[in-house]
């Protein structure tokens, strides 16, 4: 069960990979993850894209690919993976195939949390952020039992300055624009799997379960 999960921001993608991990044993596999683990176990990868960091660079490609590759090869992917954050170009999906290729494998279903643009707004528009332990709250989908107060901690919640609605607009074009050749390229090897997301995190995850029984 080689799944790749995908979603515009907000749509919902941490907190269905969350409810798959549950329920199925394979590892969430995330690009911040994997990046850290490289770093912190010291592989000649990891070195190559701490440089990069340490610079103030983006890491290349064929360092980033490396890093997944190193990575999927892992014996715990062996059964089966959920690949968040990754591949985010054209270019990134082709060197993923072929990565499959040479484990002997391939990726079976590309997950994508379908969520209207004008849902997105209103949903990244209410985060807010507690300013002590970071949890995430939402004035309408997840409020804090009492307002402007973290539930865990007392902790002060605010707004980030990108979650205003031009800078959240911004993002969303940009991300839009970006995902677009992407889901066209899943959609051409007939392995991409649109889910509703526009609904409660069961409802979504009812329809997301009913595709991964079938893999
Ligand atoms: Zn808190």
């Amino acid at each position: 069960m080689n799944i790749v999960i995908m979603g515009l921001p907000g749509a919902g993608k941490g907190t269905q990979a969350t409810e798959i991990i549950k329920k199925y044993p394979i590892p969430h596999i995330s690009t911040g993850d994997m990046f850290r683990l490289a770093i912190k176990n010291e592989t000649e990868l990891g070195k190559e894209a701490q440089a990069y960091m340490d610079r103030g660079e983006l890491v290349p490609d064929e360092v980033t690919i490396g890093i997944v590759k190193e990575r999927l090869a892992e014996s715990d992917a062996k059964d089966g993976f959920l690949l968040d954050g990754f591949p985010r170009t054209v270019a990134q999906a082709e060197a993923l195939n072929d990565i499959m290729a040479e484990l002997g494998s391939q990726i079976d279903s590309t997950l994508y949390i379908d969520v209207p643009e004008e849902e997105l707004m209103n949903r990244l528009t209410g985060r807010r952020i507690c300013e002590v332990c970071g949890t995430a709250y939402h004035l309408v989908f997840n409020p804090p039992k009492k307002d402007g107060v973290c539930d865990l901690d007392g902790g002060k919640l605010y707004q980030r300055e990108d979650d205003n609605p031009e800078t959240v607009q911004n993002r969303l074009d940009v991300n839009i624009k970006k995902t677009k050749p992407l889901l066209e390229f899943y959609e051409n090897q007939g392995i991409l799997s649109k889910v509703d997301g526009a609904r409660d995190i069961d409802e979504v995850f009812a329809d997301v379960d009913k595709i991964l029984e079938t893999l």
